[in-house]
């Protein structure tokens, strides 16, 4: 991506220190998303890599992944597929458990949600370890969806995600990267 746009897009974006917890410097997307102009470039470049293919759906991780997902699905044409914690969807799910900095959480697709062989994009506004998205990545796979690839406005590079995921065979795409935590 070209340096002064990616100055840009950064510039839209809250730093909250501290928050939820101390020592947490917290990417707040509110005032992008809140910006029709900074909105509607972080969606274009989100769905860039994959304008002119054919994607079936876009699968967006509760809750900042499902404003991201829903305007990329209108935008390529594809349906849109909710990833939530657990408890919260109404039909029959598979669930998958995953860590979080202190204990375990679960989350949940529709087992219906995908055709086997169907052609996927993953989403959420940030990546940090990792954990939430590979979390996401073995649902989709547990589905036999073929998964073209994960993107996020923003990447932690030092907290090592995008890595991980690649080690899992997922091509990553993000916009704006914050070093440290
Ligand atoms: P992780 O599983 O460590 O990659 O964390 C990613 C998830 O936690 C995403 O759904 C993010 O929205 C949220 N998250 C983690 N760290 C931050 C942060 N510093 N600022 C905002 N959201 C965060």
């Amino acid at each position: 991506m070209h340096p002064s746009a990616l100055a840009d897009l950064r510039s839209f974006i809250r730093t909250i220190p501290d928050y939820p917890r101390p020592g947490i410097q917290f990417r707040d997307i509110t005032t992008l998303l809140g910006n029709a102009g900074a909105f509607r470039r972080a969606v274009d470049e989100l769905v860039q890599p994959w304008a002119g293919s054919k994607i079936d759906r876009v699968a967006g991780i509760e809750a900042r992944g499902f404003i991201l997902g829903g305007a990329m699905a209108h935008q390529l044409s594809a349906g849109f597929v909710p990833i939530r914690k657990k408890g919260k969807l109404p039909h029959t799910t598979v669930r998958v458990a995953y860590s979080l900095e202190y204990g375990l959480d679960e989350m949940e697709m529709h087992t219906d949600a995908i055709v086997a062989g169907e052609r996927i994009i993953l989403v959420d506004d940030l990546i940090a370890t990792g954990g939430t998205a590979e979390a996401a990545v073995k649902l989709l796979r547990s589905l036999g969806s073929q998964l073209l690839g994960a993107c996020f406005i923003i990447d932690l590079p030092d907290l090592g995600g995008a890595r991980r995921l690649e080690a899992m065979g997922v091509a990553v795409h993000t916009l704006v990267r914050f070093e440290g935590h």
